[in-house]
């Protein structure tokens, strides 16, 4: 089975180009499952987001009837989303058991968040129809911005055949669910586990998040392989309860902190080198 994965795979590896570096030699005979995180791992992260800004702007503008470019106002008010969001952080995050992306404190933040920043965009307080119409642009926003980084598709599809894929994400639900659905990406995933939806502390480095994605994709801790962008709660997390890891660097970043992924990669085509066992140093 092992070989035949490891040709179907390794002639995939020959039609995509992926540069890998290899920091310790895992048994990956052994991998049965492959869980992948979603922001910056399959989507850049910064292109969503700055399109949920735009929209956000643009009903905001329409709300008020605003004259002028959205990329004025935006300009603007960055100072504005970026302070009102860290005093909320502060305010109802810190020393809290609960994290920002528990949904009930996500959806409760999102709602102090937008009307915190209109207050300040527009020197008034907002009703509360324009803060649910603002909201709404801004997850729509969200959820339609083509993110996805360029060799991600063609490598899912090719693992998808070989492998049961897993998410597993830190986020409000729809911040992962839309870009799926609007990515044509959710076909390729058996299970997809967010923060968002498992309930409070249910984040990632947690073991239990891993540990319910494991178990709904079946599988044991040394069976799966975790790939994802951040070194302490992908691969720190995922090593702790026994994953495989693989550290996708698109940046060239070096490597920091106390976190020893088993494999680096430039992109996510790289998890085909690893897999069919073409990987070089
Ligand atoms: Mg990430």
């Amino acid at each position: 089975m092992r070989n035949d994965k490891a040709l179907h795979i390794a002639s995939a590896v020959r039609a995509l180009s992926g540069e890998a570096s290899l920091t310790r030699a895992g048994d990956l005979d052994s991998i049965k499952a492959l869980c992948f995180d979603f922001g910056d791992t399959l989507v850049n992260s910064k292109i969503f987001v700055s399109n949920g800004d735009k929209k956000a702007i643009e009903e905001a503008m329409r709300f008020y009837h605003l004259d002028g470019s959205p990329a004025r106002y935006l300009s603007l008010t960055e100072r504005a989303w970026d302070d009102a969001g860290r005093e909320l952080d502060e305010k109802y995050c810190r020393g809290l058991p609960l994290t920002k992306h528990d949904s009930q404190l996500s959806g409760e933040l999102a709602t102090r968040y937008f009307a915190e920043s209109l207050t300040r965009l527009m020197g008034q307080v907002p009703s509360q129809e324009s803060i649910a119409s603002v909201a709404e642009a801004q997850l729509k926003g969200i959820m339609t911005a083509d993110s996805l980084f360029p060799e991600v598709k063609e490598t899912l599809s090719v693992l998808h055949e070989s492998y049961p894929l897993g998410i597993i994400s830190d986020n409000m639900a729809e911040y992962v669910e839309g870009p799926l659905r609007h990515l044509d990406l959710k076909k390729f995933f058996k299970v997809v586990v967010i923060s968002g939806k498992e309930g409070p502390g249910i984040t990632k480095p947690n073991p239990e998040i891993f540990r319910r994605a494991l178990s709904r994709l079946k599988v044991q801790p040394g069976e799966a392989l975790m790939v994802g962008d951040n070194t302490r709660a992908d691969i720190e997390g995922a090593r702790n309860v026994g994953m495989f890891t693989v550290w996708v660097n698109r940046n060239r970043e070096k490597l920091t902190g106390t976190a020893k992924p088993d494999y680096i990669v430039g992109d996510l085509s790289g998890v085909l080198d690893v897999l069919s066992g073409s990987f070089h140093n």
